[in-house]
Parts: structure tokens; sequence; C-alpha cells
């Protein structure tokens, strides 16, 4: 077995200490963020042929030909986001859930959206199953954000866009910070952080990075 294999016969707390270990090793260290990502279980959020890959550190496909994102990632995402108790969080690209899953336990409420509405449906009835009860899913076009719930303390976008939509940055609270992958959806992206200040807004480039394009209107399921 090498230490990235699957091995089916791998006790389960031995599993788990092997992917907190994992990331930590790439630099997942925020020990809230460490707590809350030992506590979701991300096996519950891949099927079928992938779900014994569940534990290792890589993206793995869902269904509507998206992907859930590798768990370093979604742990450096969540770590840069610096989510505080009292906030309110927008995600766009809800995929598996499991993000969103992550940010519950770390955030006041979790409003998250996808454009497609077979991914929203199934997340939702993970995270009632889960009894994950501050998380709001809809299906929608997240390029425009959520207005009716803005703003936002947070907000994390899991799939990328070319810049940072205008929509999103409008939606942000002063002393906001908002993670997303940036860049042309067939080349390298870069993770970066865009701390809303009280004149304007700060740009950190964080690491690059590989997402789904964003893009634009509802799809068909
Ligand atoms: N955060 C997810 C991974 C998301 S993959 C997880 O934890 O599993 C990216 C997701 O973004 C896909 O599900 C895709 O449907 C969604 N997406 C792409 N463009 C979108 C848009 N304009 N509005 C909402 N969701 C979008």
């Amino acid at each position: 077995m090498t230490s990235e294999g699957p091995d089916h016969d791998e006790d389960p707390a031995e599993r788990k200490m092997r992917f907190l270990f994992a990331l930590r090793t790439r630099g997942v260290t925020d020990a809230r963020v460490l707590t809350a990502m030992e506590r979701i279980d991300r096996g519950r959020f891949v099927k079928n042929i992938f779900s014994d890959r569940a534990y290792e550190d890589m993206p793995l496909p869902i269904s509507c030909g998206q992907t859930i994102s590798q768990p370093s990632v979604v742990g450096l995402m969540t770590q840069a986001l610096n989510v505080q108790p009292r906030d309110v969080v927008l995600e766009i690209g809800t995929g598996s859930g499991y993000q969103a899953a992550i940010l519950s336990l770390l955030a006041r409420r979790v409003y998250t959206v996808d454009r497609h509405r077979r991914l929203v449906r199934e997340a939702d009835a993970l995270f009632r199953d889960m009894n994950l009860a501050n998380i709001t899913a809809v299906a929608r076009d997240g390029s425009f954000g959520w207005p009716e719930q803005a703003p936002f303390d947070r907000i994390i976008v899991t799939a990328a866009a070319e810049d940072p939509p205008t929509p999103l940055l409008q939606q942000l609270k002063p002393g906001g910070i908002m993670v997303l992958p940036v860049g042309q959806s067939d080349t390298l992206q870069s993770l970066i952080k865009v701390t809303r200040t009280a004149t304007g807004f700060e740009y950190d480039e964080l690491r690059p990075v590989r997402f789904v394009p964003l893009v634009e209107g509802l799809a068909s399921e």
C-alpha cells in the first residue's frame, strides 16, 4: 500500500488520522478548520465507484459532470476565509455539499447555491440527514450572488470566473472576506482572497488551483 492508496481493510479511526495528517502536511493548520473536517465525513458526499477514495487528497467526480474539491484545497480555502462563529456565509457552487457542511460548523448561517437543481436536492437531503440545520441551499445562478440575503460576512466561490463577479464584491460587508479561484477555466487559475476595507478592496494571491468554470444561467437538471 502506498500512503495515498486506497485500503479497503483500513480501520476508520486510522483512515481519519491519515486524512487529517495529509491536510496538515499540505498547510491546513487552523485547529477549528481541522476539527470541522474531522467531524464531517467526506465519504457521505462521494457516491458509487469513487466512494472508497473519499479519504484521499484528490478531487472526485460527482453528479452533473461536476467535482468535489480536493480536501486540502477545501481546508486551505476555509482557513483563508477565517470564518467567525457569528458570520453569515454565502457559497457559490454547492456541488456535493461537502464545503457547505464544513462551513456550517464554523458559521452562524450558510447560504449555498448551485446552478444544478439536482446537486442542490441531493446536498440538501444530506444536510437534513446530518442535522446541519443552519444551511439554506437553493438552485440559482450564483454569478449574481443572493441580493435578498446580502450583505455577507464571508463569500466563497468554488468555481472559477475570469474576474471576481461584481455583484459578489457588492454583497460583501465592509471587513468581509471572499475567497475564490480566478482565471481561464482551461489553464491554471489562482486562488485569491479579497478583503473589503472601509474604502475599497484588497487582493491577495494565495496559490495556483484548478476548478470547474463558473457558468452563467441555471442548468437543465
Ligand atoms: N463546493 C463543492 C464543489 C463545487 S464544484 C463541494 O464541496 O463539493 C463547482 C460547482 O459550481 C458545480 O456544482 C457547478 O454546478 C457550480 N456552478 C458553476 N457555475 C455556477 C453558477 N453560475 N451559479 C451557481 N453554481 C455554479
